[in-house]
């Protein structure tokens, strides 16, 4: 029964709707990114509810699975293909992001084998240090290869991605650049490119300061329509009328006790090689749940509900509040919710040890 993921995919439908109004107004499509939900399917039909009509992803399986189960939505692969999956690639999905010029090559003698076409956007690293060409003349060599002797791969257009390795902030001035490559590129092969596809959520701060530049057409939004968390709490800039705990994590407790802050005996290292720092408050009464880092990855990216608790730590199975300052009667066997950051959702959606509970 327990632990449980809770899903209302009404606010999923809802933010999914207002990000896509959001960036239409202002000139940009939405990529729909569902692997930190683990493409669980009626998350992903509750994004095509809210209209938006391109799905991404970075993983292959992901892909396959929304395929087999019906979806026939354009869809984008985030991650840069594996030479392994250019069979799958092009027989399923219609544009990838692309960083390397061998891996254009297998594209197109996999095309050629499956009789198939691709479109690709080719990445431009301005900073971040994730994927993407780093030198401009080799990004913009690698677009007239693709125009010109690759035949069947379509060059849609190009992007970046930052705040993700480098925690490069997206501003006027690196996506700037990513137009002027743009429109460098646009001159050398006499047409317009489709797609200038600036970036992740974190693109959502330019959008909404009015600082993106116009030509920018895509960005590529997961976590604002999965958690709608980071754009008010790390951007200070949220978006009216999106709404939180669209993802909701219940476990049940298994001890209550009072027990000393610190821990007795000589220390070593924790279950995760780790060596933690801890506050000696002197004893405290706290609650162990039957739910762990193995389940959440995270544990300081969990938002109790519970009035008063705050996590203490984790281990790969259990996790421990500190309830002290609780109103409430904390008893073993209750259930208690948490709030969750994008981090443990996408743990917990991709864990079987979590049941999964849709709500409409
Ligand atoms: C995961 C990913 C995104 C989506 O990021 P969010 O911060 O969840 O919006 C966008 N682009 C790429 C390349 C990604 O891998």
């Amino acid at each position: 029964m327990y632990p449980v993921l809770e899903i209302n995919l009404k606010k999923i439908r809802n933010n999914a709707e207002i990000i896509r109004k959001f960036c239409g107004k202002r000139g940009v499509e939405v990529a729909g990114v569902v692997k930190g939900a683990e493409a669980l399917l009626p998350v992903v039909s509750a994004f095509l509810e809210g209209g938006v009509s391109c799905l991404a992803d970075s993983r292959m399986n992901h892909i396959l699975k929304m395929r087999k189960c019906g979806i026939d939505a354009e869809m984008l692969l985030l991650r840069i293909p594996m030479i392994s999956e250019v069979d799958e690639l092009v027989c399923n999905v219609d544009i990838s992001l692309n960083s390397e010029p061998r891996v254009l090559q297998e594209i197109q003698h996999a095309c050629e084998r499956n009789g198939r076409h691709h479109g690709v956007v080719l990445m431009a690293d301005l900073g971040d240090l994730r994927e993407g060409f780093f030198e401009e003349d080799e990004l913009i060599e690698a677009a007239l290869v693709v125009e010109n002797k690759l035949d069947r791969v379509r060059l849609k257009g190009i992007g970046t991605n930052l705040g993700c390795y480098g925690s490069v902030a997206p501003t006027s001035e690196n996506l700037g650049r990513l137009v002027a490559i743009a429109e460098k590129i646009e001159k050398k092969i006499g047409r317009r490119l489709e797609i200038i596809s600036g970036g992740a959520t974190s693109s959502l701060k330019p959008l909404a300061d009015g600082k993106m530049p116009e030509r920018i057409n895509q960005l590529r939004i997961g976590e604002e329509i999965l958690c709608a968390r980071d754009m008010e709490e790390y951007f200070d800039c949220g978006i009216d009328g999106l709404q939180k705990y669209a993802f909701v994590l219940k476990a049940e407790v298994v001890e209550v006790k009072t027990k000393p802050t610190h821990p007795i005996g000589d220390m070593m290292v924790n279950a995760f090689g780790e060596k933690p720092a801890f506050e000696d408050k002197g004893k405290r009464k706290r609650a162990l749940l039957a739910v762990g880092r193995g389940d959440f990855g995270q544990p300081d990216k969990l938002i109790p509900k519970l009035e008063g608790a705050f996590v203490l730590g984790a281990s790969s199975d259990h996790l421990i509040l500190d309830i002290e300052d609780c109103k409430e009667d904390v008893k073993t066997g209750d259930v208690l919710s948490f709030g969750l950051y994008y981090g443990p959702t996408l743990f917990l959606c991709g864990s079987d040890s979590v049941r999964k509970c849709f709500y409409q």
